[in-house]
C-alpha cells in the first residue's frame, strides 16, 4: 500500500503564509487595505501593454527578460547584465536561499521581518534566526550580535514590512561592514520608492556597486501596482547574477509581466502620482489614527502598523472583525508576533475614509 511521502526535515515546521486576502474567503467585494498594493489601480500604460500582448500568449516569453532588464537599467543607471528578474521578489528570496543556504546554515533577519525569510530558510533546511528589534526598528547592533560562523544569509527590509521603519544608509553600511566577508546581505527594498521622496533612498544600489556579497531586491507589486502579475528583480554582483540565472526556471517571468513591467517602468507620470498619493494620505492616516488614541509606528512605506489596547472590546482582533464584517479588510499581525497590532495599507481615499470612520465607531462603542 502506498503512503504520503515524507517531506525533508523542517518542511512541516513551516506555517502556511496566509495573505491579507486569504484571511477571509472571498475577496472581491471587500475594500482591501491588507496587502500594501498600489492605491491607484495599475498604470493605464501597463494595462494597454497587457492587452496588446494577448495574441502572443502561445509563445514562450523571452527567458532572459531582456527588454525589461534594459528598461530597468536605463531608468536606474544600472548594468543590465547584473539584473535578474523573478516571479515576484518572493521567487528571488527563495532562489537566493536555495543557492546560498542549506542544512546547518543560519539565515538572519530582524524580529519583525517579512515572513518569507523564515519560510524560505526552513524550506531549504536552514535555521532562521530573528534578531531582536528595539522599539519596532531593526537594531543593527542586535543583528551583528546574532551573527555566528554559520550565518550565510542576512536579510534587511528597508523600509521594513510590517513595521514601516526605515534604516538610514549609514546603518545598512554599518551592518554590512560587520558581517563576515562571505555572508550574503540581501537588502529587500520592496517599498523603496515610497521612502525615496522623503529620504533619498539609494543605499541598496550603492552597496551592491561596492560589494560582491550584497543583493538588492525590488518589486513591481507595490508602487508599480502589478501585484497580480508577479514580478520582481534583483540587482547584484556578476557572480551572484550568474548563480541566479543557473537556478531559476528558464521562463520564470511571464510575457504579461514582462510587457506590463516595461510599460510601468516607463510611465513616470503614474509613478509620480502614486508617490504623491502616498505622501498625502500616509500622514493623513497616521494623524487620524493617532487622533483616535491609537499608537501608530512611524512609517516610510505605504502602510501603517497600529497598536490597539488590550482592553476587552477594544482589541486588535475585535477591531479586525468589526471592519471585516463591514466590508473593509486590513491585516492581522499575529503571524508576525504582533497580536495587538493591525496593519493598514494606504489605499484609495474613499477606502481610507471608510476605514477611519469604522475604527472611530468601533472605539467609541
Ligand atoms: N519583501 C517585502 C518586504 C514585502 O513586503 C513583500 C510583499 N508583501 C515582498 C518582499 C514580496 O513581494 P512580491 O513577491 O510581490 O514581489
Amino acid at each position: 500500500m502506498s503512503q504520503a511521502p515524507i517531506p525533508r526535515p523542517g518542511i512541516l515546521d513551516i506555517a502556511v503564509y496566509v495573505s491579507g486576502a486569504n484571511q477571509v474567503g472571498a475577496t472581491t467585494t471587500l475594500k482591501q487595505l491588507s496587502s500594501n498594493e498600489g492605491a491607484l489601480g495599475p498604470s493605464p500604460a501597463a494595462v494597454a501593454a497587457l492587452r496588446a500582448m494577448a495574441g502572443d500568449m502561445h509563445r514562450y516569453p523571452d527567458g532572459g527578460s531582456t527588454a525589461l532588464r534594459a528598461a530597468l537599467a536605463t531608468k536606474h543607471g544600472l548594468d543590465a547584465s547584473r539584473i535578474v528578474c523573478g516571479a515576484g521578489s518572493d521567487e528571488l528570496i527563495a532562489l537566493l536561499l536555495k543557492s546560498y543556504a542549506g542544512p546547518g546554515d543560519e539565515v538572519l533577519y530582524s524580529q519583525h521581518g517579512f515572513l518569507m525569510y523564515p519560510i524560505g530558510a526552513k524550506t531549504v533546511g536552514a535555521t532562521p534566526i530573528a534578531a531582536p528589534e528595539t522599539g519596532l526598528r531593526t537594531d543593527v547592533d542586535a543583528m551583528l550580535a546574532a551573527v555566528t560562523p554559520r550565518t550565510r544569509v542576512v536579510f534587511v527590509a528597508n523600509p521594513n514590512n510590517p513595521t514601516g521603519s526605515y534604516l538610514p544608509p549609514e546603518e545598512i553600511a554599518r551592518l554590512h561592514a560587520g558581517l563576515p566577508a562571505e555572508t550574503l546581505l540581501i537588502i529587500d527594498a520592496a517599498y523603496a520608492e515610497y521612502a525615496e521622496g522623503r529620504n533619498d533612498y539609494t543605499a541598496g544600489i550603492e552597496l551592491v556597486e561596492a560589494h560582491p556579497n550584497v543583493v538588492m531586491l525590488r518589486t513591481f507589486s507595490k508602487i508599480y501596482a502589478l501585484a497580480a502579475l508577479r514580478l520582481g528583480w534583483a540587482y547584484c554582483s556578476a557572480p551572484v547574477a550568474d548563480v541566479l540565472n543557473r537556478v531559476r526556471g528558464p521562463f520564470n517571468v511571464s510575457l504579461s509581466a514582462q510587457v506590463a513591467g516595461v510599460a510601468a517602468v516607463e510611465d513616470t507620470e503614474f509613478l509620480a502620482r502614486s508617490r504623491a498619493h502616498n505622501e498625502a494620505w500616509l500622514p493623513w492616516l497616521t494623524e487620524k489614527l493617532t487622533g483616535l488614541g491609537l499608537s501608530v509606528a512611524p512609517s516610510a512605506a505605504n502602510f501603517v502598523l497600529v497598536r490597539f489596547p488590550e482592553t476587552p472590546g477594544k482589541t486588535a482582533a475585535e477591531a479586525w472583525d468589526y471592519l471585516a464584517q463591514r466590508g473593509v479588510l486590513i491585516r492581522k499581525m499575529a503571524s508576525y508576533g504582533l497580536p495587538h497590532s493591525l496593519r493598514i495599507s494606504v489605499g484609495p481615499e474613499d477606502e481610507l475614509q471608510e476605514a477611519v470612520r469604522l475604527l472611530g465607531e468601533f472605539l467609541a462603542a
